[in-house]
């Protein structure tokens, strides 16, 4: 990539990230998909505990669908399909994205995908679903504590956005 390029990138980043400020501060938002990449560009990659380490300690009330010693699963407040699941490690240990996996996470990476096919179940996705891990500013992650999606309960589309 030139170095234009990835100049024009992080400029974007950043207006779109001042854009995402702005319509937090909205009540409404006609285009949702738009907001999700505007909070992801905005939110800044790092290892610092997260929104979801206060639903894990159940401080920031959730719906939970799912829950043993090592994950917790529950409903995403900005559903993109009728059935919206997330999945996600109880100890984060340094996973606050997929790029960042170690050998030593093998074991939690497998227990939250064997988790998501068994919240798809429950929850009767006996047609099909879809699992998405987005990494990165560029993968649209907006949550730096590593989480699977689940979603279901439509048809989904290909390519995704
Ligand atoms: P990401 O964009 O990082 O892949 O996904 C983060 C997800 O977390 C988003 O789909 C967003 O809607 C969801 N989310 C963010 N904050 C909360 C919250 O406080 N509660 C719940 N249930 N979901 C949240």
């Amino acid at each position: 990539m030139e170095e234009s390029d990835s100049l024009d990138i992080k400029k974007e980043r950043i207006r779109l990230g001042r854009i995402g400020v702005l319509n937090s501060h909205l009540s409404s938002n006609p285009n949702p998909m738009a907001s999700e990449k505007e909070a992801a560009l905005a939110a800044v990659p790092s290892d610092s505990p997260t929104i979801f380490d206060k639903i894990i300690s159940k401080e920031i009330p959730s719906k939970v669908v799912y829950e043993d010693d090592e994950v917790l699963a529950f409903r995403d407040i900005s559903p993109q399909a009728p059935t919206h699941i997330l999945i996600i490690p109880k100890v984060k240990a340094g996973l606050s994205g997929l790029s960042k996996a170690e050998e030593r996470h093998c074991e939690i990476l497998g227990r939250l995908l064997y988790t998501a096919k068994l919240v798809a179940k429950q929850e009767g996705l006996d047609d099909g679903f879809r699992i998405v891990i987005n990494d990165g500013p560029s993968g649209c992650q907006s949550v730096y504590h590593i989480h699977v999606h689940l979603l279901g309960g439509r048809q989904m589309n290909w390519p995704p956005g």
